[in-house]
């Protein structure tokens, strides 16, 4: 099956990350067409999977858009739909990975006459998105996609309440491949090192840094914890949160948790730096769609305390594989934190026994399997 795969982004976010294992089993015979260059790109390159960079300038909507503002970008959107109109030409479908992507994808599929599929990374509510931006993309999938991929049953579940046709969607979780997640011993102990870590309990947080990631209830946690409780944040803020970043350096400041936080920007060494941690923590205030940080938390073999809302509660069973906390609750997120400090036993065993299950659930060649299935059951 030859697919146009069509992404917004330059930088490399989680549905960016699930794009690329995703495209893996198709980079004979696929393109992945980009709205802007940069970093994605390049790992596209490395990953030997066709990328080319079909925007000529700047898409300005953002989630949080107007319908004005939204509508005066759709000339910009012009030339770019018709090169994707061009392209898709010689594929058999396009698939759209982002809402952007969806609305050109969209318009593409019906002047191209290829079948459209959306892959949805998001939880398509107001907490998110402008009413404006739900509506054009509900409408938009039920009117013009065959197929809607929901990230999770919570992003289904979004999608559905805002109007989605239930007809079309079901739910691929992301797929990982488990070898990229083992780690070696040797590079963890020199990596720890490096970062000044010996003899400290480490807490690791890793996303992009943005309110709604919620890394303000970490370093808030940090008070209610032992001295040599230490976290690190590992991303960057990839869509120009500089005032977050500023807020969270006076927080440290404030709460004088200078020795105990470090910021580490974006890394590509994330199994790695996993390694180093005792305590994976994910703190999102809003729901999260999926959450590729937990399994992956899961994978390198670490215990994973997660905010209890969205995609987190369908990927942990507390107890079992990892801990729930309410989100944007730092005291209950510090319970968590001193109960696996002082229960180390306890929190390795849930720890290993999270590992078994997702490198099951979540193995890259099931998902591989799931997405093909659907894609013949749904074009052929
Ligand atoms: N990530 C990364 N480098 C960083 C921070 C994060 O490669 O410095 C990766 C992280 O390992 C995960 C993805 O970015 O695979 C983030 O995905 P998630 O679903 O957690 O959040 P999203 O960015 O999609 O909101």
């Amino acid at each position: 099956m030859k697919i146009l795969f069509l992404d917004q982004s330059g930088k490399p976010g989680g549905a960016e990350l699930c794009l690329i294992d995703i495209a893996k089993p198709y980079r004979d015979s696929c393109l992945v067409g980009l709205f802007v260059d940069g970093a994605f790109r390049q790992l596209l390159e490395q990953n030997q999977i066709p990328v080319e960079v079909l925007a000529t300038e700047a898409i300005k909507v953002r989630k949080e858009s107007s319908f004005t503002q939204s509508l005066s970008s759709v000339t910009a959107l012009l030339p770019l739909i018709a090169k994707v109109v061009q392209k898709a030409r010689q594929y058999d479908l396009i698939y759209a990975n982002t809402q952007k992507a969806l609305v050109v994808g969209a318009l593409a599929s019906f002047l191209s006459r290829r079948p459209l599929v959306y892959h949805l990374h998001d939880i398509l509510s107001t907490d998110h998105f402008s009413p404006t931006n739900l509506k054009v993309a509900v409408t938009l999938a039920n009117r013009f996609a065959s197929l809607v991929i929901a990230n999770s049953k919570a992003s289904q579940a979004a999608f559905l309440e805002a109007g989605g046709r239930s007809d079309i969607i079901d739910v691929v979780y992301n797929g990982f491949d488990p070898q990229v997640y083992q780690i070696d011993r040797t590079n963890v102990s020199q990596l720890k090192t490096q970062l000044e870590l010996e003899g400290k309990f480490v807490v690791g947080h890793f996303s992009r840094l943005s309110p709604w990631k919620g890394q303000h209830i970490l370093i808030e946690a940090l008070t209610h914890c032992q001295k040599n409780v230490t976290a690190i944040f590992v991303g960057d803020a990839l869509f120009g949160e500089q005032d977050y970043v500023r807020q969270l350096h006076k927080q440290v400041t404030e709460l004088v948790l200078e020795d105990r936080v470090k910021f580490l920007g974006f890394r590509s060494d994330i199994p790695q730096l996993m390694g180093v941690c005792d305590l994976v923590a994910h703190t999102s205030t809003a729901p999260e769609p999926f959450g590729r940080v937990i399994v992956e938390a899961m994978l390198c073999g670490k215990p994973i305390v997660a905010a209890q809302s969205g995609g987190a509660i369908e990927l942990i069973e507390p107890g079992i594989n990892g801990f729930l906390v309410p989100p944007g609750k730092p005291d209950l997120l510090a319970e968590v934190i001193n109960t696996c400090y002082d229960r180390p036993e306890y929190t390795i065993a849930i720890a290993k026994s999270a590992c078994e299950i997702a490198t099951q659930r979540f193995h890259q060649t099931n998902i591989d399997r799931q997405i093909a299935d659907l894609l013949s059951r749904t074009f052929t």
